[in-house]
């Protein structure tokens, strides 16, 4: 663990950024610091009858847009440098990838495994009434979403709270994103962080120029993978990493690692894991039982999603991977980060890779608003254009269309489509931005992804007329 706070590390990274704009002193300032942490510690009563202090947190990093946006994290190591640093790059991420939010995170000092079902719900919805109490929750203050630790049941548990303590019948399911699909979620949100993670460095190892620099071909069929990480974000990237033709070396979670330079099948490793409760001893691979060690082996691309902190000045000079996908917030340290790009390795940063969740949470919220399903008014008019088109076309030329093969071509697109497409234009767009500020700026990835962000905040603030 580097001795530096989260904190500090996202501050140096933004400090560098900041030297290449032109912004006064005092709007850097406003953009750099959390506008509001709220704290708490409230009772919980544990099965046993015994009565537990819980600490927490809600920072809302920035309010230049509103509703502010950031997942919650259950986690023993949580505390509020954590939770601010997080928030923080909620703000520059959901700029980058033109969400009109600001940023927000919360956190839970517990490590799950230590709580029962009933336990857990009832400090989900503890820390929501207090979210409540204080107005840090609601669709147009403060919308949460899952993070470390967390998924759709407790943002379902989440807003059925908020409904019972608010008299906001018509908004309320706004209130938090990363629903079940059936209590207003949207379709795609369980892997959309994953899927971005993916859609981000495809869109990377597609630029011819790039990727000669780091001897590589273009594309992913002939890239090597590491995965740190196989909760949400970890075992989608993985999923996609793999479905788009590169190759899964090595594995790693908190119980070790396993290693096989010819590939791992990422669905016989989850099934092998959901049997024996760990991924060691998987058929075919070397086990490493020092986890972290995973991160220093041979590959193309190293993808670490777990926690932040895992790539520190200590390990950055032995990792040999060419690319770095940053799919968890904050996984390589500045100092790291440094030592890495003398090394010429490629970062693709967190306040963009993993946008994917806050892309489409966004996309739910506007789902939840508007109260209809994407795709809902518009699929059966497109199908039967579709069909109107092919079928003229088909007619000219004189050929007959199987009715399977014509229903496939002309199908309209369902809520999953358009959420897919939506993410993807957004990753792609975004990645454009970032890389054409790069090249002007002749600078890193990060650097220009928080120029960027820089400035699209700095121009809220203009527009609201508190900095010329
Ligand atoms: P998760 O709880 O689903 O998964 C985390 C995984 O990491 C777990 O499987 C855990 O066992 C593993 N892990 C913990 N310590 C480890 C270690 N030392 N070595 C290897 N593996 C370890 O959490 P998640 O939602 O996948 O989040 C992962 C990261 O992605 C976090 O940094 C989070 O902030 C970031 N993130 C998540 C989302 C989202 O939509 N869920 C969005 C953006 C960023």
């Amino acid at each position: 663990m580097s001795s530096i706070s989260f904190l500090n590390q996202v501050d140096r990274m933004f400090a560098k950024a900041a030297g290449h704009t032109n912004h006064p002193e005092g709007l850097l300032k406003q953009i750099r610091i959390c506008n509001s942490m709220y704290k708490m510690e409230f009772p919980l009563k544990k099965d046993d009858g015994s009565i537990e202090v819980i600490q927490a947190w809600r920072a809302e990093h920035s309010h230049h847009k509103l509703p502010t946006k950031g997942g919650i994290r259950f986690a023993d190591n949580v505390n509020e440098d954590e939770v601010a640093a997080l928030a923080t790059l909620m703000t520059y991420k959901c700029a980058i990838v033109n969400v009109p939010f600001g940023g927000a995170k919360g956190g839970i000092k517990i490590n799950r495994k230590n709580y029962s079902e009933g336990e857990i719900e009832r400090i989900t919805r503890r820390y929501t009434y207090e979210l409540v109490s204080k107005s840090f929750i609601g669709p147009g203050i403060d919308v949460p979403a899952p993070d470390y630790g967390t998924g759709p049941k407790e943002m379902a548990w989440i807003v059925d709270t908020y409904r019972s303590l608010t008299n906001d019948p018509l908004t309320a399911a706004a209130c938090v994103t990363g629903k079940p699909v059936t209590l207003g979620g949207v379709r795609g949100r369980t892997e959309a962080t994953g899927l971005g993670t993916y859609y981000g460095i495809r869109e990377a190892c597609s630029i011819e120029d790039d990727m000669k620099k780091l001897g590589l071909k273009t594309g992913l069929a002939d890239k090597t993978v590491i995965v740190q990480g196989l909760g949400n974000v970890g075992y989608h990237a993985a999923k996609f990493m793999q479905e788009g033709g590169a190759t899964i070396v090595a594995l790693a979670e908190y119980e070790g690692a396993i290693h096989n330079p010819k590939g791992l099948d990422l669905e016989a490793v989850v099934a092998h894991r959901k049997k024996t409760g760990s991924i060691l001893n998987f058929p075919g691979a070397t086990n490493i039982t020092d986890s972290a060690k995973a991160l220093e082996l041979q590959c193309d691309i190293l993808i670490p999603a777990a926690l932040e902190s895992v790539i520190t000045a200590e390990n950055a000079p032995n990792i040999k991977a060419k690319i770095i996908g940053e799919a968890a917030n904050g996984p390589v340290t500045a100092d790291a980060d440094a030592i890495l790009l003398a090394k010429g390795v490629m970062i693709i940063p967190d306040v963009f890779l993993n946008a994917g969740g806050v892309t489409v949470s966004y996309f739910e919220w506007l789902k939840n608003l508007s109260h209809v399903r994407f795709g809902r008014m518009s699929k059966r008019f497109e199908q039967a254009s579709n069909e109107r088109i092919v079928s003229a076309m088909a007619k000219a030329v004189g050929i007959d269309i199987p009715p399977v093969e014509l229903a496939n071509v002309t199908a309209g697109a369902d809520e999953i489509d358009l959420v897919k497409s939506g993410l993807e234009e957004t990753m792609a767009t975004s990645y454009t931005e970032i890389r054409n500020i790069a090249v002007a700026k002749n600078t890193d990835l990060r650097t220009a992804a928080f120029i960027n962000a820089i400035d699209k905040v700095a121009v809220s603030y203009g527009e609201m007329g508190i900095f010329p």
